[in-house]
């Protein structure tokens, strides 16, 4: 290697060509052929720029440079020898309606002592039960959106994930999305069948659709968990519990308790007459009232550590749910936190972590999908798509969830995506880009909506991730071939032939097997070489036209050639429909 160049880890493409010394339109062309259409201003990260640089064979290597600050924030501790036990967290996922908030609602009313906050399940985000003296910590996560978002963070934040499948209704997209996304964290799974109490639920059905989805019950031989429960009675949440313990109790889940605080911000929201309250996850080591804690770019004194229940904490130690008060400016979802030594230390970090971030800009092409795209195979029909949404965190999420779509046939291209309302820049790029713009809880300002209309870009508004995965889903399969199904209907022995025309060959014989019909195709033989192929009009039974003609039956065929065809006697006459269904993804 020539030359070493220190980059950025985000990097515009102005500031790129410069730094690789070659005209700025050949880096956005370079770039556009690999599908990522990028401006000048924009910036696109260094692990896309490397692949650029080899693309364009370019004797450079790029590296990053260090930026101490962001990195000490960022750094997640390692366990050290003297990391403790320490309680699982679990995340519930599952098709919608499945019960996984009523499953939540009974184990957190198991364990909520009667007229403790009235009693009112509000929604909570997280919180901790105390099952047999063992410590299990929930998560309440938005569908997988959460899961999503905060798997991209590299962490593994989830040890384990119970998916809910109601035992009436079987496994269902999502439920095979939410097995996708927790094989994929690699985090341990048990199934909980749902809803035994109903009439017509069938756990045998069941475990034979999970086998069918390499998830072999144990008692088959297999090695998943599959427990039934009914959120609505109880029966089998206590089991599912023990379950929980049991398997953690194997996992040996361990972390520091001897380090400053560190974890992940899970939800943060103003309230009146308290302020900015955050929901956090911690991970390492204790957080305790007064810490200084930086969380991406903003930073707090903490004011108030609670339980999510509201219950007064002095402390918080691993896998512990808090809500603290006291941020400057609300936090954002996934943002990680760490407790620092003063003030000082804490405003700086957190402006140093605000300066890097406003340097990555809009563009969140990713060298991962920009591998997808080199590898994507030509044959592939792209639809195009520009997402927009209302936080990172959902936003992060719907691409992920869009991700799972692609097949090597059909595929979405995500041309543009960042957070915030949707944007005549937005409307333009799907203008030129012929693309889709779906938004997720994002307005489209009415000036936008002029613009839109009148270019007749397609905007579609979504506030259900699921509605949004689906209407994707279905654009995608517009795209997809459809499926060509051939029945065989019977055979015709050819004993003569009476007319051969372009238009028209008229022939006759025997029905030696099956049944010949009209309108339909047939294929011509000539011993095993298949000659061509004709579509038949009209069957003659004796003097009289027929739709249809039975084995053992002579009859006269009427046919168009659709190439150059000439039959003699002893040709055959393979009869059969064509007809197409449309696929599904
Ligand atoms: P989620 O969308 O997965 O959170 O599902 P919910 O918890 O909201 O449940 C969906 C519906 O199923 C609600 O009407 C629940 O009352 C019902 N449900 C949930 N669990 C059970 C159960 O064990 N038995 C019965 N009979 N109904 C249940």
């Amino acid at each position: 290697m020539d030359r070493k160049i220190e980059i950025e880890e985000h990097v515009t493409v102005s500031a790129l060509a410069d730094h690789l010394s070659i005209p700025v339109t050949k880096l956005v062309a370079e770039l556009f052929k690999n599908g990522i259409m990028a401006t000048v201003n924009e910036k696109i990260d260094i692990d896309t720029a490397q692949i650029i640089v080899k693309e364009l064979a370019i004797d450079v290597e790029l590296v990053k440079k260090e930026n101490k600050l962001v990195e000490q924030v960022r750094k997640r501790p390692e366990n050290s020898s003297k990391a403790t036990k320490r309680p699982p967290v679990i995340a519930v996922m599952g098709h919608v309606d499945h019960g996984k908030t009523s499953l939540l609602d009974a184990i957190r009313g198991a364990d909520v002592v009667k007229g403790e906050a009235g009693g009112i399940t509000q929604h909570i985000s997280a919180y901790q039960i105390t099952h047999n003296d063992n410590k299990i910590t929930f998560l309440d996560t938005p569908g997988h959106e959460a899961f999503a978002a905060l798997r991209e963070h590299g962490a593994k934040l989830t040890d384990m994930a119970i998916i809910v499948v109601a035992a009436d209704d079987g496994i269902k997209p999502q439920t095979l999305e939410a097995i996708r996304f927790a094989r994929k964290a690699g985090v341990k799974m048990i199934i909980a069948v749902n809803k035994m109490d109903k009439t017509g639920a069938d756990i045998n059905r069941l475990k034979q659709q999970l086998s069918e989805n390499e998830l072999m019950p144990e008692e088959w031989g297999g090695d998943t968990v599959i427990l039934p429960i009914s959120a609505k009675t109880g029966e089998g949440v206590k089991e599912l519990l023990d379950m929980i313990v049991l398997v953690s109790d194997i996992e040996e889940l361990k972390a520091d308790y001897d380090v400053p605080g560190s974890g992940l911000i899970i939800e943060a929201h103003m309230e009146q007459g308290r302020g900015s309250v955050a929901v956090a996850l911690v991970e390492h080591g204790v957080l305790r009232p007064g810490n200084f804690v930086v969380a991406g770019s903003t930073y707090a004194k903490i004011r108030n550590l609670e339980t999510t229940t509201g219950g007064v904490l002095k402390e918080a130690g691993p896998s512990t749910p808090v809500i603290m008060t006291g941020f400057k400016v609300l936090p954002e979802f996934a943002d990680e936190f760490v407790v620092v030594g003063s003030e000082k230390e804490a405003r700086q970090k957190s402006a140093a972590y605000a300066t890097e971030k406003e340097h990555t800009g809009t563009l969140d092409m990713t060298s991962s999908e920009l591998i997808r795209m080199i590898n994507r195979n030509n044959q592939t029909q792209e639809v195009n798509v520009i997402i927009k949404a209302d936080v990172q965190g959902s936003l992060t999420s719907v691409l992920d969830s869009l991700k799972t779509l692609d097949t090597d046939e059909v595929a979405l291209r995500i041309v543009g995506s960042g957070v915030g309302a949707i944007s005549e820049n937005d409307t333009r790029l799907a203008t030129t880009t012929k693309a889709i713009i779906y938004g997720f809880h994002v307005e489209v300002p009415s000036s936008v909506k002029q613009q839109a209309n009148r270019d007749k870009v397609d905007v579609r508004l979504f506030k259900v991730i699921y509605e949004l995965i689906d209407d994707a889903r279905l654009e995608l399969e517009k795209n997809l071939a459809p499926e060509i199904i051939e029945e065989s209907l019977g055979r015709l022995l050819v004993r003569g032939v009476f007319k051969i025309t372009k238009q028209e060959i008229i022939c006759g014989g025997e029905v030696t097997k099956g049944r010949l019909a009209v309108p339909s195709l047939a294929k011509l033989f000539r011993g095993d070489e298949l000659l061509s192929e004709v579509e038949v009009v009209a069957l003659k039974h004796g003097p009289q036209e027929a739709r249809e003609v039975l084995e053992g039956e002579m009859c006269g065929v009427s046919f168009k050639p659709l190439s150059k065809t000439d039959v003699q006697e002893g040709d055959r006459l393979e009869f059969f429909t064509r007809t197409t269904k449309e696929r599904k993804l």
